[in-house]
């Protein structure tokens, strides 16, 4: 008899958002994200949902730390919070512990966090957890799944992920890894992302986008083209520079996020632009329309981006009219959608053309659709399957899917927040819960 693993699932299941994932081995516990969740309308920065740390804090002396799958806030957001409780050590690829990096050093609670860089592949003992790091694709560089080698089999996390087969920057998910866990070890417990399981066929490649980006270049070549984007999209960011400078023109990023990211990016080689063809706020006054391409926050409204003080008119950064095109190379996340309008309707009245995702393939989503959900089980064949990752009718979905390709039901556990799995010789079962209640927070308080 293999002792048994537990999975206490934190957060994350049954809301888009603070996804944390708790698994306890030989009476050590080792955390996979700490996300924070935003809350739906978007303008509202003022506060943040997080995960519900009571448990974490009566079991803090058995934490043997936190692995990262990648740096988006619903997977790091919640770290400088948890900090207050506890010192940690955190394990991620160095992109991602670069973001997390600037969180907290700005929250002023570096010191409590000893950050552990991990590359592709690489398979490492932590505690008694024996964790390995398989690169998978994302809209963020960087991200892994992550495969625990436990007594009772491997316990697959997937991460956020797609399956991209000429992403921007090769890195492809390690399908054969994948499937050579599945074929040696077998993948025990699967815990699948369930974000796009409502959407049919397969996710479009991201270096698509770059096609369209380019064409939209040409289309618009006397105008002065300014580009939104999620700051932490570097492949993206890539793309927007790559057309931005094949038609000549001079790469000028706003906004403090953006100003920060491209640079860190470029510090890690992540990003590629050269430095004569970068160019500060003053090249947009300097230079004719035709002549710039301005890379700025705001895609999701957010009220003090460049984009949403554009759209109120202001002429800190330029002022907008018929000569400017804006391209939103993203998409709205939903409960954005009213802050996204109001600062589209602004650009709109001072005369500007948008160009969105409904009108040309200017954003490709991050996330694996229902084809790619059905390559990657038929792929590792898992005994178990939990969706994880999303609204309960996304969970609904991902495991619908697993369920018509063959899977039994009661091998397909529909979990929620604060469930206690039990992994044993005899199967998976829920065995209990912990309290994971949705914690709000204010902003800086
Ligand atoms: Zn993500
Ligand atoms: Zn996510």
């Amino acid at each position: 008899m293999a002792k048994p693993v537990r999975v206490v699932i934190l957060g994350g299941l049954g809301g888009v958002g603070r996804n944390c994932m708790a698994i306890e081995h030989d009476d050590r516990i080792l955390l996979i994200d700490c996300g924070q969740m935003f809350p739906s309308g978007g303008g509202d920065i003022t506060k943040v949902y997080l995960p519900d740390f009571t448990w974490l804090r009566q079991n803090r002396e058995r934490l043997d730390g936190i692995v990262l799958t990648h740096g988006h806030e619903d997977h790091l957001g919640a770290i400088p919070y948890l900090l207050r409780d506890m010192s940690l050590t955190i394990y991620g690829s160095e992109f991602t512990l670069a973001l997390l990096k600037n969180k907290v050093t700005n929250a002023n609670i570096g010191q409590r966090a000893t950050l552990v860089k991990v590359s592709d592949g690489e398979r490492r003992r932590i505690g008694p957890f024996d964790v390995e790091f398989i690169p998978v694709t994302h809209s963020m560089p960087q991200t892994f799944a992550v495969a625990l080698h436990t007594p009772q089999g491997v316990v697959l996390h997937s991460g956020d992920f797609k399956i991209d087969l000429s992403p921007v920057d090769e890195r492809r998910t390690d399908l054969a890894r994948l499937g050579s866990l599945a074929s040696n070890e077998g993948i025990r417990l699967l815990m699948l992302d369930s974000t796009n399981a409502e959407e049919p066929g397969y996710s479009q490649s991201e270096s698509h986008i770059g096609k369209t980006l380019r064409s939209m270049f040409v289309e618009h070549r006397s105008q002065r083209i300014t580009v939104t984007a999620f700051a932490s999209h570097i492949h993206r960011i890539q793309q927007i520079a790559d057309a931005a400078v094949g038609e000549g023109r001079l790469v000028v990023p706003l906004g403090r996020t953006m100003m920060n990211n491209i640079r860190m990016a470029r510090n890690l080689g992540l990003l590629r632009i050269n430095e004569q063809d970068l160019a500060e706020q003053e090249a947009i006054e300097d230079c004719r329309p035709d002549e710039v391409c301005i890379i700025a926050t705001g895609s999701q409204g957010e009220s003090q981006s460049v984009l949403a003080q554009l759209a109120r008119g202001s002429d800190r950064w330029f002022t907008v009219g018929p000569e400017d095109t804006i391209i939103y190379s993203s998409d709205t996340i939903p409960g954005n959608e009213s802050s996204v309008n109001e600062v589209v309707e602004g650009l709109l009245r001072q005369g500007a053309k948008i160009v969105h995702n409904g009108i040309a393939d200017v954003h490709a989503t991050g996330h694996a659709q229902e084809g790619e959900l059905r390559t990657y089980i038929s792929l590792t064949e898992p005994e178990y399957l939990v969706p994880i990752h999303g609204e309960y009718r996304m969970l609904h979905a991902n495991a619908r899917n697993a369920m018509a390709m063959g899977m039994p039901e009661h091998k397909v556990l529909l979990s929620r927040d604060g469930d206690i799995l039990e992994i044993s010789d005899d199967g998976i079962v829920r065995v209990g819960d912990v309290p994971s209640q949705m914690v709000s927070i204010r902003v800086g308080g």
